[in-house]
């Protein structure tokens, strides 16, 4: 089969290369929440998905697995470099995420995200059957929207921001700011986690679309939720993304968790309280700023280093890239401050892992968790603190979550705390950690009501209709 009628594009397949020292290859699953939401529209329609193996180098041709057409987009050393470690995680990472770090604004980069998006656009336009519906996944392919439908102006093409869209005066930093917004108005529907941002891009799209008539936009104009491109209507809207909630409640509820929770507050000693951060290491998830608030309340005799444990899980991510193997550093300074204050021998009060863990380990540490600190500077969404709620069928823990994540529109009765705000932080983890466990039980069951109604199925569900029901475009 070389065709398909419904196409997923991602940065990165559902599979990764992996070269194994004796210079052979494989294929290694990366289920992740996308994937499996994604699964059953894929393999019901023909299903295609077009991405990067993750190594250098890798010319594969494309491939079929249960029912899935898997088309790899070979990249070069250069271009991980460029479009990947450079654009992508140097320059537009920090820029959507609120600058929390300066993002840097290089032309080679930029050149090699142009050069990028279009091999994506040619490998989409190679695999899609007439009139198939397409959709690109993330900030990574900004561009791969308009370069898709020069190419093949027969397809539905949808577009969704994982990441949050940034404030309309940090976007107009970006020296490329109208060829981005040109790019996504090449799709149909564009979708954000937030209304917020589905407004910042409407106007942008007015301001910097409509700026440049001789380029073929006259009669740009925005509408609430709307964009009209010469005879084109794109659709601006939001889309909160979600977990696979009762899968990984179910996972909860199964005894081998249970009794692996149970074990984890052994390990740790049977402590009291249990506090716990699950997050990729990234100066986004103010892991650095959790830390502090914890050091400043066992300094002040606030939180008794006898009483808590804290389990940092920070999984690594983009090492190569200065800024985080900077503070990478600074965090890991934190910890070993605060063990060297304040643990006994034996008895760390934070619990350091700079390492992955699986599913079901995970889901074990949720349960085991009384407190689960969430304290992004800017979160698209954050996942973590869905299937912290997700997994806490007893109505046991509590939430403290950053209103700077996305999922706090949604989560109203966590523990709302203002990263930047480090007294407000410290007051909510002392009123977190001694909650009367029936309000817990309350204020744990509305979030749960939130989280199970609203599953990455439904929204999947709701992006695909939303896009489908547009006429066939031109
Ligand atoms: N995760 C994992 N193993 C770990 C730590 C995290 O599988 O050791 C998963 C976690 O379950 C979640 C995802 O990584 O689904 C993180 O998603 P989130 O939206 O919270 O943050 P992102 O990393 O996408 O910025």
């Amino acid at each position: 089969r070389q065709e398909a009628d419904f196409i997923v594009v991602a940065n990165r397949l559902p599979v990764d290369l992996e070269r194994l020292p004796d210079g052979t290859k494989r294929w290694k699953h990366s289920p992740g929440g996308l994937v499996s939401a994604l699964a059953p529209f894929l393999r019901n329609q023909d299903g295609a998905w077009v991405g990067w193996p993750g190594v250098a180098d890798a010319d594969v041709e494309p491939f079929e697995e249960d029912g899935l057409l898997l088309h790899p987009v070979a990249l070069s050393a250069d271009e991980v470099r460029d479009y990947y470690e450079g654009f992508s995680n140097a320059t537009l990472w920090p820029l959507y995420h609120d600058v929390v770090a300066p993002p840097v604004f290089e032309r080679d980069w930029w050149q090699s995200y142009v050069r990028v998006n279009n091999r994506f656009a040619d490998a989409v336009a190679k695999t899609a059957a007439p009139n198939a519906t397409v959709w690109i996944q993330d900030y990574q392919l900004q561009l791969a929207p308009a370069m898709l439908r020069e190419r093949r102006p027969d397809l539905r093409i949808g577009f969704f921001l994982h990441i949050p869209f940034p404030p309309t005066e940090l976007f107009m930093q970006l020296p490329w700011r109208t060829e981005i917004v040109r790019g996504l108005l090449g799709a149909d529907l564009v979708g954000f986690h937030r209304p917020g941002g589905a407004q910042n891009f409407l106007w942008l799209a007015r301001r910097l679309a409509g700026l440049e008539p001789s380029r073929g936009t006259v009669g740009v104009r925005t509408r609430p939720g709307l964009v009209q491109v010469g005879d084109r209507t794109v659709r601006v809207g939001a889309f909160p993304i979600s977990i696979d909630a009762s899968g990984l409640d179910a996972i909860s509820r199964k005894k081998e968790t249970i009794n692996r929770a149970a074990e984890i507050r052994r390990e740790l000693g049977n402590p009291p309280k249990i506090l716990l951060g699950v997050d990729r290491l990234d100066y986004t998830k103010g892991i650095d700023l959790r830390l502090r608030a914890l050091q400043e309340l066992l300094a002040e005799g606030r939180v008794d280093p006898g009483e808590v444990a804290m389990v940092q899980l920070a999984t690594p991510s983009r090492e190569r890239v200065e800024h985080y193997q900077r503070m990478r550093d600074d965090i890991e300074r934190v910890v070993s401050r605060i063990n060297g204050e304040f643990a006994r021998v034996g008895r760390p009060v934070v619990h350091y892992l700079h390492q992955s863990v699986d599913r079901s380990e995970l889901a074990a540490f949720y349960l085991a968790a009384d407190v689960m600190v969430v304290t992004p500077l800017r979160d698209g969404m954050n996942l973590v603190c869905k299937e912290y709620v997700a997994c806490r069928h007893d109505l046991g823990g509590s939430l403290l979550l950053s209103e700077f994540a996305g999922a706090a529109a949604e989560l109203t009765s966590a523990f709302l705390v203002n990263p930047h705000d480090l007294e407000g932080v410290k007051n909510s983890l002392v009123e977190a950690l001694s909650i009367d466990p029936a309000v817990g039980r309350r204020r744990m069951r509305a979030l749960r009501r939130q989280v199970l109604t609203h599953d990455v199925d439904r929204w999947a569900k709701s992006f695909l209709d939303a896009l489908r029901s547009e006429p066939t475009p031109q």
